[in-house]
């Protein structure tokens, strides 16, 4: 999705994703019908292959995570939220609803966790009342507040839920041959 604009074509890197593709990887996209955690068949030499083109979805043209976003705006907190290569996740934030959703990266499914930078950013989130939607190997958590937060950072719940045998919240990542929880 956002990753594209780094590519205004083939083989021209322009923007801050660097060689990220979370969001063409991780997310459910309904006007690709790609499931969750499979890579969109556009993805080409670590770009969109259909970027400027009309059958690129406006879903995509318009998705900018927050990385991203902070750096395409110069937002103040730009050098406050991680590149998400650097801490396995990315985000993006509805500040109408105040919630903050949340990917994890399956393959690294701890390193947002040891991200002083994103864990940081997120507790001044929760302290501003926003809420957030972690998914996590196909499972989601709601985090209201800054224990909860506390808690989730120091258990693998993830890992809990799956000893427990608790169905995932998202099953296309069994499908999707993802990385197992490390
Ligand atoms: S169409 Fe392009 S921008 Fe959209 S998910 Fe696929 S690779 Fe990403
Ligand atoms: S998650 Fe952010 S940095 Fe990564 S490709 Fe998407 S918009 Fe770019």
């Amino acid at each position: 999705m956002g990753q594209a604009k780094r590519r205004k074509e083939a083989g021209d890197r322009v923007s801050h994703c660097r060689t990220c593709t979370y969001c063409c990887s991780l997310p459910q996209i309904e006007a690709l019908a790609k499931p969750a955690y499979r890579p969109c068949i556009h993805i080409a030499g670590g770009g969109c292959s259909i970027h400027g083109r009309p059958e690129r979805p406006a879903a995509c043209s318009a998705y900018a995570c927050a990385y991203l976003t902070a750096r395409l705006v110069n937002a103040p907190e730009r050098n406050r939220i991680p590149h998400p290569l650097d801490c396995g996740a990315y985000f993006h934030r509805d500040p109408v609803e105040k919630v903050i959703f949340v990917f994890v990266d399956p393959a690294r499914p701890f390193l947002w966790k040891a991200s002083p930078l994103l864990v940081d950013f997120m507790r001044l989130q929760l302290r501003a009342g926003f809420v957030l939607f972690v998914t996590d190997r196909g499972r989601q958590m709601i985090i209201r507040d800054v224990a909860t937060f506390a808690e989730i950072l120091a258990r693998d719940f993830v890992a809990l839920a799956d000893r427990e045998g608790r169905p995932l919240d998202v099953p296309s990542f069994r499908e999707s041959g993802a990385s197992p929880p490390a």
